[in-house]
């Protein structure tokens, strides 16, 4: 892998990281007992106290649990990624080890396998 290829996947990693993390931080919380720091807790965010209020807390912490868990998913990708960059290992399949098409990782830079394993493994097509 080409080492402009590489800085440039690093820099979108990065940037990517600081989105989801900043989009993690408006609705939820950080969980400080959380072994490897990528656990958050949606908030609750309390907007008053009458009925109707709480119908819409309620329906809006429902929301906001789906939408962490998505972030909590794509900030794991992420990070993995990153990791994998220090490791040397970035833009490896984890399949069949082979390198990931560059176009691949350019349209999802936290891609784990190539287009011919994700295939196989998710029938996606
Ligand atoms: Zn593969």
């Amino acid at each position: 892998m080409k080492k402009t290829f590489l800085k440039k996947m690093t820099d979108r990693l990065h940037a990517e990281r600081e989105k989801v993390i900043s989009e993690l931080g408006k609705i939820s919380k950080k969980d400080a007992s959380s072994k490897d720091g990528s656990d958050w807790n949606a908030t609750y965010s309390d907007v008053g106290s009458d009925t109707e209020d709480d119908a819409y807390e309620v329906d809006r912490f429902g929301t906001n649990l789906s939408i962490v868990s998505e972030l909590e998913k794509s900030l794991r990708d992420v990070e993995k990624a990153i990791a994998s960059i220090e490791k040397g290992e970035y833009g490896i399949c984890k399949y069949c080890k082979e390198e990931i098409q560059e176009a691949r990782l350019e349209a999802r830079p936290d891609s784990s396998s190539c287009i011919k394993c994700k295939k196989t493994f998710t029938q996606e097509a």
